[in-house]
């Protein structure tokens, strides 16, 4: 939805607002929700959005009329596991820029950093918000207050391409940016650096807004990049800190240099283990993300592929399993076209992806078994 579509929908009727009184008293009264919800439809025949309930809440509470009880607005607000620990997630996107590598399965998007799409949810966000980090941070923290989340603990997740490879003077200013959404302040933006220009980042601006970061509202705990594992060196590790990132994002994708040169992924996989080794080393924390049904791979190849996760010292604290997907604008769809890559069939895919699951270990949590890309694509 468009920033001006959401903003409209969050302008409440009377009827609205006084229906979702009721449903609230009667909910804090020991009712179940739902039978509330469906026992005070609206003049359409339409049920009350958890937004309107969450609008209907807050009026309450600014009126003196209820106090403030989290637990109650935990139990209305939208998918409340999303952040069920305490933590929010908001991911932004850089700009659409080049990108070093030239893997087959990645997809191609006008107006798009390498590898999004504009209809995946989070990439449509951030084109709506033209990849401004400040606007894309903000109207994300006010999308999660309207709809009840908590918004005191961000962890920041940045995608987009390769983050190494943008200029570190668009590095320094697109995360300050987003502390500046954090710390609400809107002055002085500063221009965003010019593709062209020979300009050094300015860390002491960026320090000066994480110091503002500690006392406000919406405390950033946690910055999360993506990178490729050969951008990793000891040189890059202190510029991370620098930036304050705390957790790197790598595509390992595959531990099999043969699979990993049939799919033009321009790294070895002594470079992931290279890339881990330093970042475990220097205390960051590691998400990779691992891609089985690659070209060259077999289902068999892919359980073997997958042992050497944790056998072999990668030993993410994270993962992103993300099955190849065969996508038109990937060159990966001309070898199909050729009959030289059979995608899994959908049943050989789900045994295996099961199968998988059951072996990692318990330190390594599983952030996704499949990339959000909508179904019109694939
Ligand atoms: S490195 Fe990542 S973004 Fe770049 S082409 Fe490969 S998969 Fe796509």
């Amino acid at each position: 939805m468009d920033p001006e579509n959401w903003r409209k929908k969050r302008i409440y009727t009377s009827e609205q607002m006084s229906l979702a009184k009721i449903v609230l008293q009667e909910v804090r009264d020991g009712r179940k929700l739902d039978r509330a919800l469906r026992d005070h439809p609206l003049s359409d025949g339409g049920l009350l959005a958890k937004h309107m309930l969450v609008a209907a809440y807050r009026e309450l509470i600014d009126s003196g009329a209820w106090e403030e009880n989290p637990d109650f607005l935990a139990s209305i607000r939208m998918k409340p596991v999303r952040t069920l620990s305490g933590v929010t997630t908001v991911t932004v996107l850089t700009k659409p820029y080049p990108c070093p590598g030239k893997c087959i399965f990645c997809p191609t998007e006008n107006q798009m950093p390498k590898s999004y799409l504009k209809d995946e949810p989070g990439a449509a966000r951030a084109f709506q918000n033209r990849f401004d980090p400040f606007e894309q941070v903000s109207s994300r923290i006010t999308e999660y207050n309207a709809v009840g989340h908590p918004t005191d603990k961000i962890e920041c997740l940045i995608l987009g391409g390769t983050w190494s490879s943008y200029r570190r003077d668009y590095q320094e200013w697109f995360i300050r940016r987003c502390f500046d959404a954090m710390n609400g302040n809107e002055a002085s933006p500063g221009e965003e650096p010019s593709d062209h220009a020979s300009g050094a980042p300015d860390l002491k601006k960026l320090h000066a807004a994480q110091i503002i970061n500690e006392t406000t509202a919406h405390r950033n705990v946690g910055l999360v990049i993506e990178t490729r594992p050969d951008e990793i060196s000891a040189d890059e590790l202190v510029w991370l800190r620098q930036l304050g990132v705390t957790k790197v994002q790598m595509g390992a994708q595959s531990l099999n240099d043969r699979v990993l040169e049939l799919n033009q992924r321009g790294h070895t996989a002594a470079d992931t283990l290279h890339a881990t080794t330093l970042l475990r080393a220097a205390g960051f924390k590691i998400v990779l993300h691992w891609m089985p049904n690659l070209l060259g791979a077999t289902p068999a190849s892919d359980r073997a592929d997958f042992s050497r996760l944790w056998q072999e010292g990668y030993a993410p604290d994270e993962i992103k399993i993300y099955p190849t997907q065969l996508l038109e604008s990937a060159e990966l769809y001309q070898y199909w076209q050729r009959g030289e890559y059979t995608p899994y069939t959908t049943e050989e895919l789900i045994q295996l992806v099961a199968d998988l699951k059951t072996t990692i270990p318990r330190y390594c949590r599983v952030n996704r078994i499949i990339r959000d890309i909508p179904s019109i694509h694939v």
